[in-house]
Order: C-alpha cells, then structure tokens, then sequence
C-alpha cells in the first residue's frame, strides 16, 4: 500500500470504495447466514463482481473457518488500518482473524457493536462491487449500530422453511424495515433434503414457508438451497462449493441467487 492508498483512507473510510453494502441477515442462529454469505459472495465474483466478505458475527466468526484462513492475521501497514485477508480472490475480514480461536468475546452490546464497525472501517477495502456482510443472529445492537452507522444498500433474509425460523426471519424483516434498509429478498436454505443413495427430494423442516413470507412482505424469494453433505464438508474444510465444485448443480443455484441479489 502506497502512501496516497493510506492517505486517502485517513481521509474518508475505505468504505467509500464499495459500492454496494449487502448484509446477510436472519432473526435466528444456525439457518446458513454464513454459509450463504460465503457462497453467494463467491458466486458474485463468478459473475464477474468484484467482491469482499466482512465476517460480522463478533460472538461467532464462521468466515476463517469456511474459507480455510483461520491461521491467518491482517496486517497493519500504518497501525491503524488493516489490510484484508485475501481468499479465493476475496477480500475479507473477521474477528476471528485478530483472536485466538477459543477466546470468547464476552462483551456487551455497545463494544461489539463498536468492534464491527472498527474492521468494517479500519480495512483497507480495494474498489468492490458488493461487501457482503455476515451478521449474527437476532435484531440488536450490532444489526442496529450497523444500519445506522454504515450504507447499507440492502438486506437478505435467510430462513429454513420452519416455522420457528419463519418468525425470526419476519422479525428481521421488519427491524431493516424500521431502519430503512431495503429487503433485497429472501434464500430458503435447507429448503429440502437430497437423499444420497436415491436422489430423494424430502421437506424436512416444512415447505412453502419461504415463499408464503416473500409474498407477504412483497419482496423476492431469491432461490431455495437443499440441505446436502457436501454443502457442509466443503464449508467445514475451508472450500466452499461454489469454487471447488463449480460445475455442480448447488453451485448453479448459488449463481442464479445471486444474478438475481
Ligand atoms: P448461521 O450462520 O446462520 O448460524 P451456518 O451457515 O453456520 O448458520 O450453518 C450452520 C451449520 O449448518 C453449518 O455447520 C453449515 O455447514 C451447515 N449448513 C448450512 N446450510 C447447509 C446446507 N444447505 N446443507 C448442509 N449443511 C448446511
Ligand atoms: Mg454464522
């Protein structure tokens, strides 16, 4: 990083480089935040975006992990700003990059919420396209702090077809609503089960329920993922399916998702 690069980012955030803010939201924990954020960023830049990925669940940093960057720390040029960790092309960043990995952040609301916004702004973020956002489950003071503080360009809600999820995801929907952020759409993971000996489609946790909220919140039903095995092995060992399968179906419905974000 030159000197002007530096200098420029004193004077105005990095964040002045991005062009669109996406955050990948839900009310509830465990539905596929990260694993979509991951995946829909990577399709993105398939799409020929280019793309970055801020890891903002302070309490519960997937990102490291699912692109296999966990022993890597950003650099400080100037102490102050951050240089992202770069990952299949990604530019990202994570708190889980700047802790030890079993250290738990036990902070209240304001300091977390203060922390986000510090790597959001603190990063050196080259021009991007799209910073997808990962954001932690729930509707408080880091979704809060985050929509107010930054230009969010627009939500996408991530829910299971359960009802229980359903309800988080209305939650959601509603805080962005009240904070002006506009809802881009809706992804349905674990929309329906892949049965690897038979090929079996099974609703485990429900159907329709994505569609019947898209509808009622006059928004988009952006696409619906299966629950699959090799979703999940590929996350779990830091390659994401969209780019170390990129011929298979799952990651053709990444891609449609995001042609249609
Ligand atoms: P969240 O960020 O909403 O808490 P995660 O993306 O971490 O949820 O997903 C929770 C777990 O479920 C992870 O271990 C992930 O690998 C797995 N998972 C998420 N979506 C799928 C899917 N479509 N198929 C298989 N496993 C999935
Ligand atoms: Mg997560």
């Amino acid at each position: 990083y030159d000197i002007a690069t530096l200098k420029r980012a004193n004077e105005q955030h990095a964040i002045k480089n991005i062009k669109n803010i996406i955050v990948v939201s839900s009310g509830k924990g465990g539905v596929g935040k990260s694993s979509t954020a991951v995946n829909l960023a990577l399709a993105l830049q398939q799409e020929g975006a280019r793309v970055g990925l801020l890891d903002a669940d302070i309490y519960g940093p997937s990102i490291p992990t699912m692109l296999g960057t966990q022993n890597q720390h950003p650099l400080s040029p100037d102490n102050k700003h951050m240089t992202p960790i770069m990952a299949y092309e990604l530019a990202t960043n994570s708190i889980g990059y700047l802790v030890e990995p079993d250290n738990a952040m036990v902070w209240r609301g304001p300091m977390a919420s203060k922390a986000l916004l510090q790597i959001l702004q603190d990063t050196l973020w080259s021009a991007l396209d799209y910073l997808v956002i990962d954001m932690p489950p729930g509707t408080g003071d880091i979704q809060l702090t985050l929509s107010q503080n930054i230009p969010v360009t627009g939500s996408v809600i991530v829910t299971t077809p359960q009802d229980i999820a359903l309800i988080d995801a209305k939650k959601g929907i509603a805080m962005f609503n009240k904070v002006n952020v506009p809802t881009v759409g809706i992804i349905e993971n674990m929309s329906y089960h892949i049965c690897e000996n038979c090929g079996h489609h099974e609703a485990i946790f429900g159907e329709g329920g994505a569609e019947l909220l898209a509808t009622q919140y006059h928004t988009l039903l952006l696409g619906q993922i299966p629950l699959h095995r090799s979703l999940r092995q590929d996350l779990d060992s830091g390659k994401p399916t969209v780019v170390s399968q990129p011929d298979s179906p799952f990651t053709h419905l990444y891609r449609e998702l995001a042609d249609r974000v």
